[in-house]
């Protein structure tokens, strides 16, 4: 599902209550140019050096939200978030992690959510508003809107889709 859509993919494919605030990835193509799902096994990395500022739940696993100061971005505050994933023992807030450090495996949809296939969800955004990451969650993500969502295709290369 492509940032901003309003319609779900899954299941009985209604309408989303809000623009979707990321990417949904579920499908890749191999080398071999097979096309593959992604699963409980798809090793979910960083996608750029920050740090691990907040773990939520979401309606389908964990999401990991890590901060990124950018160089010439006057330290604004850039997150990614990585969604419905199952995090391993050593991660929590505060964790330094570079590119390509693998933060999570994907997390499997519970029995009454079978209609939704696995997938990663990836938000993007600058945070402008002041909120203390201990309030950050899907909720006051939704409401308090302190982050500025970025289209992720517009951002993350070619070469990780
Ligand atoms: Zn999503």
């Amino acid at each position: 599902m492509l940032f901003n859509a309003m319609d779900k993919w899954w299941g009985n494919q209604g309408k989303r209550e809000r623009p979707h605030e990321g990417l949904d990835l579920c499908l890749y193509r191999d080398r071999e140019d097979r096309i593959l799902r992604l699963d409980e096994k798809t090793k979910i990395p960083a996608l750029y050096d920050g740090v691990v500022v907040r773990v939520v739940d979401d309606f389908i696993g964990k999401s990991v939200i890590v901060e990124h100061r950018l160089p010439g971005s006057d330290n604004s505050r850039f997150c990614t978030i990585y969604g419905h994933t199952n995090l391993p023992r050593g991660l929590h807030v505060d964790r330094i992690v570079k590119a390509g450090d693998i933060l999570a495996t994907l997390a499997r949809p519970n029995k009454s959510q079978s209609n939704i296939p696995p997938h990663l969800h990836i938000s993007l955004g600058w945070i402008f508003n002041e909120i203390s990451y201990e309030n950050l969650d899907w909720d006051t993500m939704d409401t308090l809107k302190p982050l500025k969502w970025v289209d992720p295709l517009q951002v993350i290369s070619r070469h990780f889709l």
